[in-house]
């Protein structure tokens, strides 16, 4: 049922809703709360704590008064219980006067201060007693709410919600042994108590079985890959000769970069299906292996799909393709976001009948209107943005194609096991030769000049720079267009130029173009920069208020540059001065190893504080929490592992 039929959600309600994710009556309820507040304890005003957060039921002892002070509006009120008298007011909201009536009893909960004598709440949140009690004397969820919606109205809406549908909305997709075995509550149980938890340990019970359910597809979606893949014959090639395109690229292959294609070659000619996982650092060269597989799958008559997790970088790896195959003979097309319509269609037409040997693209390569000649090989780049099941749905449109994914991002070993059980794995353990340490420095906003000036200095030797601004979605316009226009300001002779999520594709796509063609000396973007891209000549990477990234994604951030044989240098700027950041900052500065990094980085979220699975090539979950939930990724593997059904059943299940 999709949400415009609930009652209250007009358009507009229904456009913030559908941008959160929110399309159909299921996502509503599905969509968890981040945080709740335990409010269950009502206290009476001689318990009240001072200088903290209480809950209080009361009768409304006077009318409401609102007085109107010189600089501001005070809304008062007073209620009482049998212990005494508490004093409520508001400022600036003349307009809630007329919500409390003289006799009601309401409940609220808000900060309580002495002022003076008088015991004092201000701003609370209320609520009539006597209907159905949702924002005080009970746990009560917090959302990530979406836009126009306050926590009040949201949880009002999925509470409704929850009456009209939970019944026929929160089937049950784990069977009843299965529960019986793991101990686990019935859907709509853990559903309803996720949102509104009856207690505590209703809610603990909820978790529990909604974080199995989330972790237990995912194994069984994984577990079925690997199967499929362990039983499966594959397409063996024959012609493995490719020094055709060895020799068409500008340098030779490190020998990790040999070995690992090494590997490659005798998954094509093994006769089985290749499921294989390259991973190595930002810069190893992963694309120069990819290329070289692809040119195999070509030489021997077969298609092979590129999908990547961003135009800009699809644009990246078409334009290299076609400059490699297209003298040797091969058709490259491109399939995006930015591809016109009518270049769509030709795509298209070439992608079916045959013609086009090399597809590059991103999910779009995974829509339904894309169907292959004879697809042989199946290559995703950047695989931690990507799900499982995307993935999968790439390999689904050839018959049995080989697949490799490649992957900057290390992750622990356990993890890893569990996440990519199913590939095979080869490491491209180290950089092209003549790279140079890329130098680190972390200082304060106080050096902005100075860093000005080292821009400069840089462009005067015609290498090129990034800064990237943190941005929150809402602002990032704003914030990258000003610092564009500051920075140019300052730096009037230079070509500056800003590249932000809300620029449409092709704008994109020329601003990098611009780039590359050393046209534009330095870019100001958010991290829409931060996969894959290549550009060579740049050497200076600045980033902005720079502990508002993990260290991961710094890592790939500075490896922006130190991609050609200059000198290169990563600056980042903070003024954040807490343990965490300062730890952070020292890493990034002593180390320029992936694998060092990420381990720092699992062990200050180990410590709480997280930044996101993305980073880590882990798969967004609802509800699970990796770091937090082993154990029970560790009982959903075994079920997962014991667990029989057919593949229709499978198909029919959302994972991932
Ligand atoms: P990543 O592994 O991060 O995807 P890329 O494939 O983008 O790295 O390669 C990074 C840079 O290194 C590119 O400019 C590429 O041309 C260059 N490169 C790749 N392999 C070699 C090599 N064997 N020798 C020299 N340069 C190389
Ligand atoms: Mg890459």
């Amino acid at each position: 049922m999709d949400i415009t039929n609930l009652k209250g959600v007009g358009a507009k309600r229904a456009h913030a809703l559908q941008s959160a994710g929110i399309f159909k009556v299921e996502d509503l309820l599905n969509y968890f709360p981040r945080d709740y507040d335990d409010r269950s304890k009502v206290k009476t005003v001689v318990e009240l704590m001072p200088e903290s957060i209480n809950t209080i039921r009361g009768v409304i002892a006077h009318d409401p008064e609102s007085v109107n002070l010189k600089r501001y509006n005070i809304t008062r009120i007073k209620i009482k219980d049998h212990t005494g008298l508490l004093e409520i007011i508001w400022f600036n909201q003349p307009y809630l006067k007329k919500n409390f009536i003289k006799g009601s009893e309401y409940i609220f909960t808000g900060k309580v201060r002495q002022n003076g004598p008088t015991l004092q709440m201000q701003a609370p949140d209320y609520e009539l007693v006597g209907e159905t009690q949702l924002t005080g004397g009970r746990i009560v969820p917090m959302y990530t709410t979406p836009k126009g919606y306050s926590q009040k109205t949201f949880r009002a809406l999925i509470y409704k919600t929850l009456e009209l549908c939970a019944k026929n909305l929160t089937q049950e997709n784990l069977s009843e042994e299965l529960r019986k075995k793991y101990g686990l509550c019935n859907r709509e149980y853990a559903v309803r108590n996720i949102h509104f938890p009856e207690s505590d340990e209703a809610f603990l019970t909820a978790r529990r079985r909604l974080v199995f359910e989330e972790l237990f597809f995912m194994q069984i979606a994984l577990l079925e890959i690997k199967n499929t893949v362990a039983e499966q014959e594959g397409i063996a090639l024959e012609e493995t000769d490719y020094t055709q395109i060895l020799d068409k690229l500008p340098f030779s292959l490190t020998n990790a970069q040999a070995a690992t294609l090494d590997d490659i070659k005798n998954d094509f000619t093994s006769g089985r299906r290749m499921n294989r996982l390259i991973q190595g650092d930002v810069g190893s060269g992963k694309t120069a292996v990819a290329f070289c597989a692809a040119y195999l799958a070509a030489k021997n008559g077969f298609q092979t799909a590129i999908m990547a997790p961003t135009d800009v970088l699809a644009s990246q790896h078409f334009a290299h393709c076609v400059e490699l195959f297209v003298p040797l003979g091969y058709e490259a097309v491109l399939l995006t976001g930015s591809v016109g319509t009518k270049a769509r269609r030709e795509a298209l037409a070439k992608i079916r009948d045959g013609t086009a040997d090399i597809i590059i693209g991103t999910h779009a390569l995974i829509q339904k209107g894309v169907s292959y000649h004879n697809l042989g090989l199946c290559i995703t780049d950047e695989q931690h943005r990507f799900g499982v099941n995307q993935r999968m749905r790439l390999t689904q449109k050839g018959e049995m194609p080989h697949t490799l994914v490649m992957s900057a991002t290390p992750i622990p070993r356990t993890l890893g096991l569990i996440l990519y059980g199913d590939l095979d794995i080869s490491i491209i353990g180290e950089l092209p030769p003549g790279r140079q340490e890329i130098k680190t420095y972390c200082v304060t906003s106080q050096y902005r000049e100075r860093i000005g000036g080292f821009i400069l200095k840089e462009t005067e030797q015609s290498r090129q720079v990034y800064v990237i601004c943190p941005a929150i979605e809402e602002s990032e316009l704003s914030s990258v267009t000003a610092y564009t226009s500051k920075l140019s300001a300052s730096l009037p002779n230079i070509k500056i130029a800003a590249l932000h999520g809300k620029m449409k594709p092709t704008e994109k796509q020329e601003v990098m173009d611009d780039f590359k063609a050393n046209k534009i000396q330095v870019i100001v973007s958010t991290t829409v920069i931060e996969v894959g891209i290549n550009v060579p000549n740049a050497t200076l990477m600045v980033v902005e208020n720079a502990e508002r990234f993990g260290l991961s994604q710094l890592h790939q951030l500075r490896g922006r540059v130190g991609r050609g044989t200059a000198q290169s240098y990563c600056v980042l700027i903070t003024d954040a001065k807490n343990n965490q950041t300062t730890a952070r900052m020292k890493a990034m500065t002593q180390t320029t190893d992936g694998f060092r990094l990420a381990e720092l980085d699992l062990e200050q979220r180990g410590a709480g504080d997280f930044f996101g699975t993305r980073q880590h090539g882990l798969p967004a979950f609802k509800i699970a929490n990796l770091y937090r939930d082993l154990d029970l990724l560790e009982i959903a593997q075994e079920a997962a592992r014991e667990f029989k059904a057919p593949a229709s059943f499978l198909s029919a299940q959302i994972f991932i």
